[in-house]
């Protein structure tokens, strides 16, 4: 289509990388950001970019992706527990601290020609454009007062984001246990001298530490300092005895923002305004960037904005959904970590691995496979085998049967296996158990999303009543049920036939 003017609103990651690429599109088209922000008063740490992202950003614009990378730090991942050490390799990932990230974003809008405009708040209605990118974050007022039926759910945990003034090595997953419960750090280095320390809680853990309190003491501008001293007590051995620093740290919910649809006349959403991601997938910065190069792809293949903006969304909505239901899954795992952490840290490592149904067993074995190599160790008692493609069966061949005695069959399957109906669930598996049965069999419908769902309550049951479970799947999804095995979410597998068909981990 062709275009004049286009106004996008909102400076970050998305909004920028958008306004370059429209410009690079259509040079003779006047593009302008508006940043209700200072460029050097931006808030954050550390963000992470994967490898997909940076192939992505590869294909749309080299030039910025050379820079960024240039500006990030390669690390890979750890997890820590009882003194105990498990590492992923992962030759691609890079953090890299939002304030560069920005930076080289604008270097390269305004090196394309767009005209960045800061300090003013503004409203999508108000700019005079032929489009109007909102990309004005989770918080979108464009969202908020448009007809886009926006939808935000709030996670049950808190985290509060803040950092230190070293770089560590290697990312890090550390759990520690304190008087009041437990807390976990997701800390990674991003610069030379500086290091992203993302923890998290539960609630119950969060008012007993008294941090209910010290949240509505702090005001929006400030940091809670009383939490980051506590923080620092607690991550001292990961901290080295740094301190942390805030950044207008305050214990948040991570609010996960879905919407009807993504346009409205002249105007669409993007990025974090659109649709958030939990944390945890480390994918906010990549789908806000990736939204933007869809947008402006459908731009140039399209005859007008309405048939743009509709293949924009067409394009660009299965792909956030599958991120955004990972993230779901994602996001339920870590605010139930406690109750893992009688794991081995192998175990641990391929239960996290395994945690959204992303990464097939077999995968993790190949790139992987000390890590692996322990965890089927600790799992069967003796060494698994050396070929990664032999995993799977190698899994199953330990942990399939269908358990002997008086199993009482469970057939519930909540979407949440958290949420009320998964306590109802353990209640009535705990009044079973105590009546004499010896054990439960999880079964239900042949999907993989009910089969990720049923392995995810046999854990909580197993960890919380007691066992053994028996969990029952297609045999198409035998990745997903030998992952199940090592990661202690069950006790043993069944397999059954699928009349459906089930077309297995990829579906
Ligand atoms: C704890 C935490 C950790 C994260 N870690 C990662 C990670 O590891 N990897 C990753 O990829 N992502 C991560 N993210 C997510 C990431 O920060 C966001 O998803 C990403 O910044 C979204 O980009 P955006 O451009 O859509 O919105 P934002 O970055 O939020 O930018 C929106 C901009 O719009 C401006 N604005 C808003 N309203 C107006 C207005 N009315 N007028 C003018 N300007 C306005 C704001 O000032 C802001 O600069 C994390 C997020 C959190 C909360």
């Amino acid at each position: 289509m062709q275009l004049r003017r286009a106004a996008v609103l909102g400076g970050g990651p998305g909004g920028l990388y958008a306004a370059r690429l429209l410009k690079l599109a259509y040079p003779a088209c006047d593009v302008v950001v508006h940043e209700q922000g200072d460029p050097d008063t931006t808030f954050g740490f550390g963000v992470g970019l994967a490898a997909g992202t940076q192939r992505k950003l590869a294909a749309a614009d080299p030039d910025t992706l050379r820079d960024l990378v240039a500006a990030g730090r390669r690390h890979d991942m750890t997890m820590r527990v009882g003194g105990r050490v498990a590492r992923v390799r992962n030759d691609r990932l890079i953090g890299i601290a939002r304030t560069e990230l920005l930076a080289v974003l604008r270097q390269h809008a305004e090196k394309a020609g767009v005209r960045l405009e800061f300090g003013a708040r503004r409203t999508a209605d108000e700019l005079d454009a032929d489009i109007v990118l909102a990309a004005d974050g989770v918080s979108s007022a464009t969202r908020e007062s448009g007809p886009f039926g926006g939808r935000i759910e709030s996670g049950r945990g808190l985290y509060l984001w803040c950092g230190t003034d070293f770089a560590l090595t290697d990312a890090v997953f550390a759990p520690v246990r304190t008087e009041h419960g437990v807390f976990v750090t997701h800390a990674y280095p991003y610069s030379g001298g500086r290091s992203t320390f993302l923890i998290e809680t539960d609630e119950d853990t969060w008012r007993r530490a008294g941090f209910d309190s010290s949240t509505e003491a702090t005001p929006v501008d400030a940091s809670d300092e009383k939490s980051l001293r506590y923080l620092e007590n607690v991550f001292a051995e990961q901290l080295r005895g740094r301190r942390l620093i805030g950044n207008r740290t305050r214990w948040l919910r991570f609010r996960t923002v879905r919407c009807d649809t993504w346009s409205a006349g002249r105007t669409v959403l993007l990025g974090d305004a659109a649709h958030t991601a939990h944390f945890s997938i480390g994918s906010g910065t990549k789908l806000a960037m990736e939204d933007a190069i869809g947008l402006v792809e459908a731009l140039r293949e399209e005859p007008d904005r309405a048939a743009a903006f509709a293949r924009y969304e067409t394009v660009r909505r299965p792909a956030v959904e599958r991120l955004q239901e990972l993230a779901r899954r994602s996001r339920l795992w870590w605010e139930s970590f406690p109750s893992r952490l009688h794991l081995p840290v192998e175990r641990l490592m391929v239960a996290y691995m395994s945690r959204a149904g992303n990464v097939p067993l077999d995968r993790f074995a190949a790139t992987s496979p000390d890590v692996v190599g322990a965890a089927l160790e600790q799992f069967a008692g003796g060494p698994g085998p050396a070929d990664p493609a032999a995993v799977t069966d190698w899994v199953l061949r330990h942990g399939t049967g269908r358990g002997g005695g008086n199993l009482v069959t469970i057939d519930e399957a909540p979407t949440d296996p958290w949420d009320g109906t998964g306590d109802a669930v353990v209640a009535r598996a705990r009044r079973a158990f105590d009546d004499g049965a010896e054990g439960f069999l999880f079964t239900g419908p042949p999907g993989r999303s009910a089969l990720l769902t049923r392995l995810d309550l046999a854990e909580r049951v197993r960890t919380e009543v007691g066992g053994p479970v028996v969990v029952e799947g297609p045999a198409a999804l035998r990745d997903d049920l030998a992952a199940g095995l090592v990661s202690g979410r069950t006790d043993l597998v069944t397999l059954v036939n699928d009349p459906a068909g089930n077309p297995g981990r990829n579906s």
